[in-house]
């Protein structure tokens, strides 16, 4: 896991995916992690994590999500610090959903400069909000630990409502129904997409047209990725 070094320890990689809800982030970075040998680490995830073992801080963040908002930048934060701090990530980390607002950006860098690393590179899946709507309302997610995820129509698993690669369940998450995609989108929209520019203005965002076919939003990624390594 940790990578293949030759005379020289490489350097840690770390990669953002920013994107709206749907945007297609977490069906990239599964992909994306295991190419570069990377964590993945998810913010959605994480609290789905804690939601479901209910500890205090997915009693916590339960409260936002059903109502489709962002959770506290505090609480948000220090989750994942903490997750990145972990032996598992020395490698680098692919980080999904997070950050999503500039508090959280800001904080990233201080925590990536404490591990030795800074955001390598911003990844930003571009999707129109006319597309959101299909691709959340028609998403199964698996409930094993992969949080595997499908669509209907777009990703369709070998087995209905069975995940191809562990099999588990697929579940369609309460926030992926209408009403609440509304506010999810809306949330992106006003305290996430002002990231776009502070990324572009640190001439670390690489921009991907993420309405085609999975495949080739991957190739574009890869793309992108392989550019900041070399
Ligand atoms: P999606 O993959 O569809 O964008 P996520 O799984 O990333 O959705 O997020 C689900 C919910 O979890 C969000 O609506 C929000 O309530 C909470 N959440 C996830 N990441 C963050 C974050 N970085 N900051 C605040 N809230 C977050
Ligand atoms: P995010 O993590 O950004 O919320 P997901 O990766 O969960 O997005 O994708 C949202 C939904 O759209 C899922 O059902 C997924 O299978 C589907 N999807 C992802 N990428 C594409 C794509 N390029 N074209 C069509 N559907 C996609």
């Amino acid at each position: 896991m940790a990578g293949s070094s030759t005379s020289a320890q490489t350097a840690a990689l770390y990669l953002v995916l920013l994107g709206a809800p749907g945007a297609g982030k977490g069906t990239q970075a599964q992909v994306l992690s295991q190419k570069f040998g990377l964590l993945h680490v998810s913010s959605g995830d994480l609290f789905r994590d804690n939601l479901k073992r209910e500890t205090e801080l997915g009693k916590l963040a339960q409260t936002y999500m059903t109502r489709g908002e962002l959770v506290p930048d505090d609480v948000t934060i220090k989750m994942v610090a903490e997750r990145l701090g972990r032996p598992d990530g020395a490698a680098g980390a692919m980080l999904d959903g997070f950050p999503r607002t500039p508090a959280q950006a800001a904080a990233l860098e201080t925590t990536l400069v404490a591990l030795g690393g800074k955001v390598n590179l911003v990844l930003y899946i571009k999707v129109s909000p006319e597309a959101l709507m299909e691709r959340l309302t028609g998403r199964w997610t698996c409930r094993g630990a992969g949080a595997h995820v499908y669509h209907m129509k777009h990703n369709p698993p070998r087995q209905p409502g069975v995940c191809d690669v562990d099999g588990t369940e697929l579940y369609q998450r309460d926030d992926d129904m209408p009403e609440k995609v509304s506010t999810r989108v809306g949330e992106y929209l006003t305290k996430t997409s002002p990231l776009i520019e502070y990324y572009r203005g640190r001439g670390r965002l690489a921009e991907i047209d993420g309405e085609r076919p999975i495949e080739l939003v991957t190739k574009d990624l890869f793309a992108a990725v392989e550019a900041v390594r070399r």
